[in-house]
């Protein structure tokens, strides 16, 4: 998916509110794609863990909306261990879902859920689906 970053679409303390959740700072991304290259579930994803450090750091709060990265992410933390900046990137996921979720949006909105899938999947996977580590 091509990136498109534009003036009118940047929220300028998403970058500020991002750090006071996760105690990262995402300016010290410096691009190397390394996490992207390591994540397990970068196939689901539609955009890449390293473009989505892009977009945060450019404050598109609007394409990080449409991104399912942090609710793909499975917490694994390999990209964390690689990361020659030492970002602890599981950390960003999560500041990005606890943004979403504090606005009301759901990766998995339960009244969507019919009965018999609700009865097929395991309960780490709802728990996950949900929220993951946010509580
Ligand atoms: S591995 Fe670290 S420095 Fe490299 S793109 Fe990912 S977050 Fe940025
Ligand atoms: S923690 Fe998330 S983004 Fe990082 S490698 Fe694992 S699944 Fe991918």
């Amino acid at each position: 998916m091509p990136l498109q970053i534009t003036a009118k679409t940047i929220d300028g303390n998403l970058k500020q509110r991002a750090r006071a959740i996760s105690g990262q700072t995402v300016q010290q991304c410096f691009q190397c794609g390394t996490c992207t290259g390591s994540c397990p579930m970068i196939e689901h994803m539609n955009i890449t863990p390293r473009n989505f450090m892009v977009l945060l750091q450019w404050g598109q709060a609007e394409a990080l909306q449409k991104a399912n990265t942090p609710w793909i992410c499975a917490s694994c933390h390999v990209c964390q261990v690689r990361c020659p900046r030492g970002i602890e990137l599981p950390r960003v996921m999560e500041a990005l879902r606890q943004l979403k979720l504090r606005a009301n949006v759901n990766h998995v909105e339960p009244s969507n859920l019919q009965p018999e899938e609700i009865i097929d999947l395991p309960a780490i996977a709802m728990v996950s689906g949900f929220r993951k580590m946010t509580s």
